[in-house]
């Protein structure tokens, strides 16, 4: 299914201009287990509704960001410009 991303610097475009970078977690912290490592890498909720994500835009701007997507639907809500300590880790 096509549809379209809003850019926080380029604007709208169609989405294969766009990388997926995966639903946006917070990064554990602490002194955490291989195991919890592990959990935090590979292991994704696959969420069917609403979710942050991260994007890339890699014909454009080279930049990653935010976008509030519906799977269902594609329909994205929001994009926004990442902050560092909103990476979302893979
Ligand atoms: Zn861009």
């Amino acid at each position: 299914m096509s549809f379209q991303i809003e850019c926080p610097n380029c604007g709208l475009r169609p989405v294969w201009e766009f990388s997926y970078g995966g639903a946006s977690r917070k990064r554990p912290e602490g002194d955490i287990t291989e195991r919890q490592w592990a959990e935090y890498l590979y292991n994704r909720a696959n969420i069917c509704g609403e979710q942050v994500e991260s994007w890339y835009h890699r014909s454009a701007c080279k930049t990653w960001f935010l976008a509030h997507r519906d799977t269902r639907t594609n329909q994205v809500f929001e994009t926004r410009p990442i902050v560092p300590q909103e990476a979302a880790g893979g």
